[in-house]
């Protein structure tokens, strides 16, 4: 992208403006595994409300414990609580030139909400990543996670040594919310909490659909070739 080569001959007093994306999709599209690729190879600092929630978690905040009751059932944190929780990440510095949200927005209030923390400024880009709901279930019951943020699935992206962090050398855990139970709740609210932004991105001209039943490095080039062209 012409702006990212741009960025990296100023100096950072002079940083120019990036990118501002979001990226959609179910559980278990992949939109953790394209936005540490995404935030990489474009240089913006990958937001994920998930992952906010859960260091919550593991640090033991109050807001870690409220949150832990909606999440191990698959349920959706209340949008007040997420709306301050991005408010708060957006205002940091790094976010001042670009950033690539993964998780959020995930209703309609928290879009809107989203529109005015962004005030003047807007959103440049949503990517809709689709798949299949029983590709889904395969994709979020095999997920591996390691404290470090990596993420892998059993079959579909093994570590090399089984239950092992290929970055870290840590042992691999399960998400609580990747059990059956809590997998098929979150599908149905992502139907119906979730699905309805994409007409709302639709209808703003901002949405692109990627597939996401390719492999991950096709979809990571489908997808670079898409934010390459934009300007
Ligand atoms: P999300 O962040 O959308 O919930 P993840 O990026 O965590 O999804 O991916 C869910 C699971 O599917 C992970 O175990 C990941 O390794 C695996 N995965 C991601 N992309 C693909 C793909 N294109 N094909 C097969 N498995 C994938
Ligand atoms: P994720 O890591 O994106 O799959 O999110 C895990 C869980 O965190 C979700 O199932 C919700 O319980 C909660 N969560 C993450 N982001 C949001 C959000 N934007 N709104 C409400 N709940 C959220």
């Amino acid at each position: 992208m012409a702006k990212e080569l741009k960025t990296m001959e100023l100096s950072n007093s002079e940083e120019m403006y990036k990118m501002r994306l979001v990226l959609l999709g179910p559980p278990g599209a992949g939109k953790g595994t394209q936005a540490k690729r995404i935030a990489g190879k474009y240089q913006i600092p990958h937001v994920s409300t998930g992952d906010i929630l859960r260091e919550n978690l593991s640090a033991g905040t109050g807001l870690g414990l409220k949150a832990k009751t909606y999440m191990d059932k698959g349920e959706l944190v209340p949008d007040n609580v997420l709306i301050d929780i991005i408010k708060e990440r957006l205002s940091k510095p790094d976010c001042s030139s670009g950033f690539l949200l993964d998780g959020y927005p995930r209703t309609i209030s928290q879009a809107e909400a989203l529109n005015q923390i962004l005030a003047d400024t807007q959103l440049d880009m949503v990517l809709n990543i689709t798949v299949p709901d029983e590709e889904l279930l395969k994709r979020l019951s095999g997920r591996r996670m390691c404290k470090c943020g990596a993420s892998y699935h059993t079959e579909f992206n093994p570590p090399k040594i089984m239950n092992v962090c290929d970055v870290c050398g840590s042992t691999l855990y399960q998400r609580d919310d990747d059990k059956e139970e809590a997998i098929k709740n979150r599908l149905k609210v992502y139907a119906k909490q979730t699905q309805p932004l994409i007409d709302y991105y639709s209808n703003l001209s901002m949405l692109k659909t990627v597939d996401g039943t390719e492999s991950i490095d096709k979809i990571f080039a489908e997808i670079t070739s898409i934010l390459d062209t934009y300007e």
